[in-house]
């Protein structure tokens, strides 16, 4: 890679990623972030002295997953702490804790105690868990991939309230619901997060992550421009050529874009690609988006790492149409994270961080963003009492402000969605059809979840580009 001239366009976790691994094989790649700071959604900043995430992160597979691996390919300093009980899971005003082994038998005895399926449907669930437990590989998950994950759970059981917890779990893991969601993508990233036990949050916040990724970029020879947008990627003939940022031309011989599959077509013109590859990007659907409240408190009011409170027989897809329509549910379901319960570290001690999330459409007008987050915090007052009168700050933002972190069209959380007509073999490659430009990040991840799904397409990437250079040095 050494006489490779390399551009990557966004910091995420799937560009710091990809720079990282680049630069360790020789290659001195030049990274654009538009932001002011590394990492796009995954990212952390500083606010009155607490390290605050953009987003609502936990990792799922924490060590045993690809950010770890990734790291440890890049020599990058990234650790996580892995805490139990993991999650405070309340459905229907019944709550109760769950611990890291989702098959110890007090977490499986709480989720029946709090879920509370029916004795006639336990047979069809002890099915479906053995299927998700047969289900380890990319190749198990093959027959799958284009089936809605729903249509495999109705297969063995018909439980309302399971269903629903099912479903909340889904659009965590996915950011869309089991009635779209890929079956393959579904049973694989249950298998790998149930049984791994290692789902953690990273020591130093998220954005210590692609952070550190960055580091090894840099400590490697490769560079930063902080506050640099890339406005075109230049093509001529079908080849790469190079990128013009707000200053000036940088030619480069391989161009990796971070800003997803629809700005890279726009970044390049879409006149360059062909027809139905273009046509294919238009119509893509991508994850829903979310609203956040962030706070920070002057005593600790979860000690658990995480939490998800959900009504009674919640409808997401109902939610997410009515939404698009303007109307607003009364109740709605909650993730809710508290960094400090697991990593005190990110603010000055007495302080502690407690950030609440909850889905909205990916496009959302401001308005109904803002009756949204009124209902999350009197949702997390209604958990906590007394939470309000010890908030020092807060912050609220919803999908404008994904949308601008990441660069994307919308404010999509996750990236382009892992639905069953747009998974597997219909998954956009990180090979883009021009020579020279590739698009890594989470909408060309084969599998896995959020920041997870973007660390395995960063490895993906890399070891496509590897192949092309090799191809070209065997051709010369
Ligand atoms: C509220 C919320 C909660 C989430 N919860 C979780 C969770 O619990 N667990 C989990 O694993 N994942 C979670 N995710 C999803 C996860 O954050 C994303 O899937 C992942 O971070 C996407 O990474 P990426 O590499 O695709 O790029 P992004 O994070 O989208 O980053 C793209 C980067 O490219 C830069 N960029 C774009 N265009 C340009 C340009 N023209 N010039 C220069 N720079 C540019 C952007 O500024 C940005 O830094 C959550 C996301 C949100 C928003």
């Amino acid at each position: 890679m050494k006489n490779r001239e390399v551009v990557v366009i966004g910091s995420g976790i799937g560009g710091a990623g990809v720079a990282a691994l680049l630069a360790k094989d020789g290659a001195k790649p030049i990274v654009f972030e538009r932001n002011n700071f590394v990492g796009g959604k995954a990212g952390s900043i500083e606010h009155e002295g607490c390290l605050f995430d953009v987003g609502v992160h936990i990792s799922a597979r924490g060590e045993k997953g690809p950010l770890a691996q990734l790291a440890r390919k890049v020599g990058a300093d990234v650790s996580f702490i892995n805490k139990s009980p993991l999650l405070r899971l309340n459905y229907s005003g019944r709550d109760g804790l769950i611990y890291q082994k989702m098959t110890h038998p007090v977490s499986l005895y709480n989720i029946y105690r709090i879920v509370r399926p029916s004795i006639k449907s336990l047979l069809g669930m002890l099915r479906l868990a053995m299927l998700v437990y047969s289900v380890k590989t990319k190749e198990d998950a093959a027959p799958y991939y284009h089936i809605p994950a729903k249509s495999i759970i109705d297969k063995y059981m018909s439980d309302p309230d399971m269903q629903t917890f099912l479903d909340i779990c889904c659009n965590l893991m996915f950011g869309i619901s089991t009635d779209e969601a890929s079956a393959g993508d579904w049973l694989l990233a249950f298998n790998n997060w149930i049984t791994s036990g290692a789902t953690a949050y990273p020591k130093g916040g998220y954005g210590a992550i692609p952070n550190a990724y960055m580091k090894a970029c840099e400590d490697a020879g490769g560079e930063l421009h902080l506050n640099e947008k890339v406005n075109r990627i230049i093509v001529e003939n079908g080849t790469v050529k190079g990128v013009e940022s707000d200053k000036g031309f940088y030619p480069a011989d391989i161009v990796i874009s971070n800003a997803g599959v629809v700005k890279t077509l726009d970044m390049t013109g879409e006149q360059h690609f062909p027809g139905s590859y273009v046509e294919k990007a238009r119509n893509a659907i991508d994850s829903v988006g979310g609203v956040m409240v962030k706070y920070i408190l002057d005593a600790p009011f979860a000690e658990i790492p995480m939490s998800l409170y959900t009504p009674r027989r919640f409808n997401v897809p109902d939610l997410i149409k009515g939404m698009e329509q303007g109307r607003m549910p009364d109740d709605m379901a909650l993730f809710i994270v508290s960094p400090t319960a697991t990593e005190p570290g990110l603010a000055p001690e007495g302080l502690h961080l407690l950030y609440g999330g909850t889905v909205t459409p990916a496009r959302f007008d401001k308005d109904l963003s803002n009756a949204v987050m009124d209902r999350v915090e009197n949702r997390l007052e209604k958990l906590h009492p007394g939470l309000k009168e010890h908030i020092v700050w807060k912050e609220r933002s919803g999908v404008d402000v994904i949308a601008a972190i990441s660069g994307r069209v919308h404010g999509d959380a996750i990236g382009m969605a892992q639905r069953y007509d747009q998974d597997g073999d219909k998954r956009f490659s990180p090979k883009t059809p021009l020579k020279g430009l590739y698009i890594v990040g989470a909408d060309t991840g084969s599998f896995g979840i959020g920041t997870e799904l973007a660390a395995q397409s960063a490895m993906e990437t890399h070891a496509l580009i590897l192949e092309d250079t090799a191809g070209v040095h065997r051709a010369t």
